[in-house]
């Protein structure tokens, strides 16, 4: 299984607009993030995690011609607000896309003209073709041919869900690990879990050092840090972190 970070940055993105800090003007390649999204690919199948707001250009740069499905964590805008970009891929086939079934009726009508009770393309106009397909805590889904066992994480007054495929779990936007997902996701060869910046804890995110708890809990082989704030340098991350744990940036690949 090959999974390419899209995305690894923060709700604000970097550089974030008007900012001056050191990070948002670096310049580095490595310090350019976009909103979060992943890909995992294996024989041949492609299945989408999250649509940012830059889903189009990730989608070009990743080099992406076809997609299998589509994975939704939550509804905040930085997860789902390039939807839109899949009208790309659902053209000649409708594309699904899974969700928590508690978030179904607010992106009903958020999305309400592909999505509502009433949608339809006007004649020689296109919408996006797809199927939303609902999921519960704890559900083993069948999602462009992998096998994802589903986990919701707090994240303030929210949910977000993230999941174990093989060797892999994906946790981004979580603040706690509940005590009963510890078993399901213990031991996975390779973690990605979100992280904002070291100390100074927030209500609804891990700071670095809560991840790394969180990596060492599940006994994480590599842990790769995503969801990134513009507190955080790239270079000076790698020299920081403990060697089982890396940054992660938009256009790593990994071979799991
Ligand atoms: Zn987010
Ligand atoms: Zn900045
Ligand atoms: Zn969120």
């Amino acid at each position: 299984m090959r999974l390419t970070f899209l995305g690894t940055g923060t709700s604000f993105g970097i550089p974030v607009p008007g900012c001056d800090c050191a990070v948002c003007t670096s310049g580095k390649p490595r310090n350019w993030r976009t909103r979060h999204g992943l890909l995992l690919e294996h024989e041949g199948r492609r299945l989408l995690v999250d649509t940012p707001p830059e889903l189009r250009l990730q989608l070009i740069a990743a080099g992406v011609d076809r997609l299998d499905g589509v994975f939704i964590s939550h509804s905040h805008a930085d997860h789902v607000h390039g939807i839109d970009d899949l009208r790309a891929f659902s053209a000649r086939s409708r594309l699904p896309v899974h969700m928590a079934a508690e978030y179904e009726e607010e992106l009903r009508t958020r999305f309400s003209y592909f999505w509502g009770p009433d949608a339809r393309s006007t004649p020689g106009s296109s919408i996006p073709g797809l199927d939303l397909v609902t999921f519960e805590d704890r559900e083993r889904i069948h999602a462009a041919g992998f096998e994802l066992d589903v986990v919701a994480f707090p994240h303030g007054w929210f949910r977000s869900y993230g999941f174990r495929v093989g060797d892999l779990a994906v946790i981004v936007d979580a603040k706690e690990i509940p005590e009963s997902a510890v078993e399901l996701l213990r031991g996975v060869r390779v973690l990605v879990i979100n992280a904002l910046w070291f100390g100074n804890p927030h209500p609804t995110h891990f700071n670095v050092e809560e991840a790394l708890e969180a990596a060492s809990l599940l006994g994480a082989g590599t842990t790769y840090l995503t969801h990134l704030t513009h507190r955080l340098d790239h270079d000076e991350m790698e020299a920081r972190l403990p060697a089982a744990v890396r940054p992660a940036w938009d256009g790593l690949t990994i071979e799991i």
